[in-house]
């Protein structure tokens, strides 16, 4: 087992290339993100070495605080929006893949306006029906996709879920789904945004592989890279 941060990223690299290669994808077509919620600014140093170029996080005030020490990267918000911090999170995010409410995206607007900058977003699709999980239901995503679309300055780039815990046949199937819901919205928008409605953000430590096999441009990455206790 890797010990040291920069072996478990490599490695975590290997791997999605290996799955690529198996599924027969090429491995540019997947952004490895690491989600860095849980650690630190050294760990997070560590990881931009080993040659991390995208991160996540999941609160607000993270975001804005690791965006402010490594600027270089690209920082992607994976967590819940609370309306008061929406002018924060457009400030740091690159990308906002936790999107489900309109009056959101409304605030994301005005707040991208303010900033002249237009911010991509992902709406995510509560695939599985799991209370415990936020997102649209797979029937309401086209309709929230539409009224994104009013906005001139959310761009919506595609979709995000995450599945069901602890079974790699449900996760795949809830990827799957994922995937022919992105397909069914895209082919019904105009050519211009459905050129940009081309991401499919889904699977993290346990379950990347599945997400890579159903079409998963980016997967978030956290304890697979970050703990030295994890093992798949
Ligand atoms: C924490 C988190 C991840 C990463 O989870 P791991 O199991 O640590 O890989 C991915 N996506 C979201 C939305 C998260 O909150």
């Amino acid at each position: 087992m890797a010990d040291t941060l920069a072996q478990r990223y490599d490695e975590v690299l290997a791997s999605v290339r290996a799955v690529c290669a198996e599924v027969g994808r090429s491995a540019e077509e997947v952004r490895l993100i690491a989600v860095s919620k849980t650690v630190g600014p050294e760990a997070i140093r560590e990881a931009i070495a080993a040659g991390a170029r995208d991160l996540g996080e999941n609160r607000p005030d993270r975001i804005v605080e690791m965006a402010g020490l490594f600027p270089e990267q690209r920082w992607h918000f994976i967590g819940n929006i609370q309306s008061r911090r929406i002018p924060d999170i457009v400030g740091a995010a690159a990308l906002i893949h936790s999107l489900y409410q309109v009056r959101h995206a409304e605030k994301i607007d005005a707040a991208a306006a303010a900033l002249g900058k237009v911010q991509d977003v992902l709406i995510e699709v509560n695939v599985s029906g799991e209370e415990s999980k936020s997102g649209v239901t797979p029937k309401e995503a086209q309709l929230l996709v539409e009224q994104c679309a009013a906005l001139p300055h959310v761009r919506v780039r595609g979709l995000m879920t995450m599945a069901p815990q602890g079974d790699a046949q449900r996760a795949r199937e809830c990827f799957e789904d994922l995937a022919a819901l992105a397909a069914s919205i895209r082919a019904a928008l105009p050519s211009d945004k459905a050129a940009a409605f081309c991401e499919l953000s889904m699977g993290m430590s346990e379950d990347w592989p599945q997400a890579i096999a159903a079409g998963a441009t980016m997967i978030r990455v956290g304890r697979a890279i970050f703990s030295d206790a994890f093992s798949a």
